[in-house]
């Protein structure tokens, strides 16, 4: 049913087509309900004075009006700061400067009257004002600091210069609202309004836009933002619940030869976590119900083994099983590694990545579809669709941010029945967001690593520090040990950051000349053999240094390798550089991980890196990545293809109402399970409304 808020934003008066095409082009608003949607991304009140005593939240800029009672430059180096103490009679609080120190300790005077201008935040429970605008309270400043009340919409140069500035934009959206506030209709079901305490809808909309007052604009964030993340959750755990009921998927009662035979052939006792989740997988492939799981494991965790033991649970009852991975060399890696459990198992595995020769490709088709072929690893060219199989009753992804939800979905239209789906990941996601991107998965948790694993050393060394990293690496390929150099390689800067590799390699093969070292180098722009040929060289131990791109990110497993150094260390993100230094770590010699930066960086890098060289722990890692950089940036959002839009909720902050949303609606849902009841009516045409796919939820895997 399409509403007044379908219509398009052109028709708003006021926009006309030169504007529409700008708001569509610069904000993507092609509707009156998008428009409505973009809600401001900070406020500004200017309409009073706060008095300290009544700061009780972050969320808005506020003024004050006091004097300071002092002064004082506390910390050193990075940590150094200027902190003035504010009070206005009610109060007092921490003016924090990190910048233009000198310029304030000039400008500010102890018992002088200030008006401060600024957004409080918590520090050690106590809110202050980092870097507010200062102003002397002269009788002009004060007459400018007070009436409004505004919202600040994002805005962009070519909006600016096309007349649509936040004025502009404020005014338009009045109109808007006046256009269209008659006409929205409430969304939540009244019970749950009362319930939760939640304002109305419109009252929401209203005060999103143009606050009446602090509190109303609480009110009206904690509603859309309760609103939005209840309506992802309730699709997530109806979809999950239609899946648990609905969808059959092969049943792996036995277990026998396959299962058993590679159990005796692994050298090493499974660690409790790998037992922990083969049992998990067990009851979900016995149930005769399709699984769906995500199992993420730091790097070096050993996902592999559980991928391989669970294909063979579906060989033991006569189904296949698929093995993907991201790149040619990690499926490669896979196939090679699984020999050596096969041994008397009479298990017979294949290898398809693009490179297979047509010959060998034909052989694997018929082998896959007269059901010869038992486990078949491969890379994309495993969805193509002349691949076809007999019977797949299992597909395991690794890396799964790799991989589109598109792809993933064409895996299922390979058999009759859904094949059971474990996807893997090593980077380890933080609960807010795997509770969003994967609410209606089981999840799976390999939180053990191997016995005998020595924690990695991290350290940051800067230019400056070019020698000595030469000199350690003498001395650690005089161990025996071998060393990978990895350079970032970005699409934007794709020609520069080959440069920049292929000189680095120059370079090495100077430092570190033959006979005496052998250096392998390993980049997407080589011929398939050659980077085939290099790659083999490191794994086989023959060269001492591995010189690639981040190609070598995901999987790759050289267990004599055990210094890892990182180039331009400052440009790669927080899970990509612990990824990377899982590649190291995994042998029982100690390891190491180098990261290199420039001498200056961003005070962001600088977080990373010092976060980097604290920890070893891939989930505090993730949440302070998704802390730092915000789920939007966050790693496998954006590459899982998954369209979540949030456009008010924000995870690395909202976890309360997210987790309030999530259980209010398994609770409805409990009630309820197909929304049947009258008063969950509203529900459905909630969930109808939803922007999000919930076709590629349910099909993820
Ligand atoms: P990841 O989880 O990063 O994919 P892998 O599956 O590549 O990790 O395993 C890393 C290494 O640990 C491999 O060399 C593998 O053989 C080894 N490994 C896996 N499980 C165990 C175990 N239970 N005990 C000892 N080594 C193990
Ligand atoms: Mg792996």
């Amino acid at each position: 049913m399409s509403t007044i808020l379908d219509s398009e934003i052109k028709f708003l008066p006021g926009v006309g087509p030169r504007r529409a095409e700008l708001l569509q082009k610069e904000l993507g608003i092609t509707t009156f309900r998008d428009m409505l949607y973009t809600f401001p991304f900070r406020y500004v009140d200017r309409s009073k004075f706060y008095s300290v005593r009544e700061i009780d939240s972050t969320n808005t800029y506020i003024q004050l009006r006091g004097h300071v009672t002092s002064i004082q430059e506390v910390g050193a180096q990075r940590a150094k700061r200027l902190v003035a103490t504010f009070t206005d009679g009610t109060g007092t609080i921490d003016l924090v400067f990190f910048k233009g120190i000198k310029w304030m300790q000039d400008k500010l005077k102890v018992g002088g009257e200030y008006i401060v201008f600024g957004k409080p935040s918590l520090f050690n429970h106590e809110y202050n004002l980092v870097h507010p605008e200062v102003d002397l309270a002269t009788e002009e400043k004060l007459q400018q600091s007070t009436g409004h009340f505004l919202g600040v919409y994002n805005g962009t140069e070519n909006l600016r210069s096309g007349g649509l500035g936040n004025k502009a934009i404020a005014k338009l959206q009045a109109a808007l609202l006046a256009k269209v506030l008659p006409e929205i209709r409430e969304t939540l079901p009244e019970y749950l309004l009362l319930q939760r305490r939640l304002c109305p809808l419109k009252f929401a909309l209203q005060n999103i836009h143009f606050p009446q007052d602090i509190h109303s604009l609480a009110k009206a964030q904690e509603r859309l933002k309760f609103e939005e993340l209840f309506f992802l959750q309730l699709s997530m755990l109806k979809q999950k619940s239609i899946r648990m009921r609905g969808a059959a998927g092969a049943v792996f009662k036995r277990i026998g030869t396959a299962f058993n035979q590679t159990y005796n052939n692994i050298p090493f006792p499974l660690t409790g976590a790998q037992k922990r989740v083969l049992h998990e997988i067990r009851d979900d492939v016995g149930s005769g119900r399709q699984m769906n799981r995500l199992l993420q494991g730091d790097v070096g965790s050993g996902k592999t083994l559980v991928a391989i033991l669970a294909a063979m649970m579906a060989v033991d009852n006569g189904y296949q099983a698929c093995i993907m991975a991201p790149t040619e060399v990690l499926a490669v890696q896979h196939y090679n590694g699984v020999f050596k459990y096969l041994k008397d198992t009479g298990v017979e595995v294949a290898l398809l990545t693009g490179n297979t020769k047509t010959a060998e490709r034909r052989r694997i088709h018929a082998g896959l579809e007269d059901g010869s072929i038992h486990i078949i690893f491969g890379t994309h060219a495993l969805i193509e669709d002349t691949v076809q199989f007999k019977n797949l009753g299992l597909a395991v992804i690794d890396e799964q941010h790799r991989f589109g939800v598109e792809q993933r979905a064409r895996l299922w239209n390979k058999s009759d029945l859904a094949p059971h789906i474990l996807v893997m990941t090593a980077t380890p996601i933080p609960r807010t967001l795997a509770m969003t991107l994967y609410g209606d998965l089981d999840v799976s948790v390999l939180d053990e690593l191997p016995p005998g694993r020595k924690p990695i050393q991290t350290v940051h060394w800067t230019e400056t520090q070019r020698g000595d990293l030469y000199r350690f690496m003498r001395e650690q390929i005089a161990l025996g040990r071998q060393i990978f150099i990895v350079y970032p390689l970005i699409k934007e800067s794709e020609k520069m950051d080959y440069k920049n590799l292929i000189d680095g390699y120059v370079t090495i093969t100077e430092e570190f000349p033959q006979p005496q070292y052998i250096t392998a180098v390993v980049h997407g722009k080589q011929k398939p053999e050659d980077k085939a040929f290099d790659m083999e060289l490191f794994v086989k131990g023959k060269a001492n240094i591995l010189v690639a791109t981040s190609v070598i990110e995901v999987g790759v497993d050289v267990p004599n390798a055990s210094v890892m150094v990182i180039e331009s260390a400052e440009r790669f993100g927080l899970s990509q550089l612990h990824q990377l230094r899982g590649r190291v770590g995994r042998g029982a010699d100690k390891s190491y991980c180098i990261l290199m930066t420039d001498y200056k960086m961003s005070d962001d890098a600088r977080k990373r890196i010092d976060m980097m060289c604290q920890t070893n722990d891939g989930f505090e890692l993730a949440e302070a990545d998704m802390r730092m950089r915000g789920p939007g940036d966050f790693e496998g959002t954006r590459q899982s293809g998954l369209a979540i839009d949030l456009h008010i909720a924000d995870l690395a902050k909202d976890s309360p109402v997210l987790e309030l949303a999530r259980s209010t609606a398994a609770a409805i849902l409990e009630a309820d399970p197909l929304l049947e009841a009258p008063q969950n009516a509203i529900l459905v045409t909630g969930l109808k409304n939803l922007k999000i796919e919930t076709k590629d939820f349910s099909n993820i895997s």
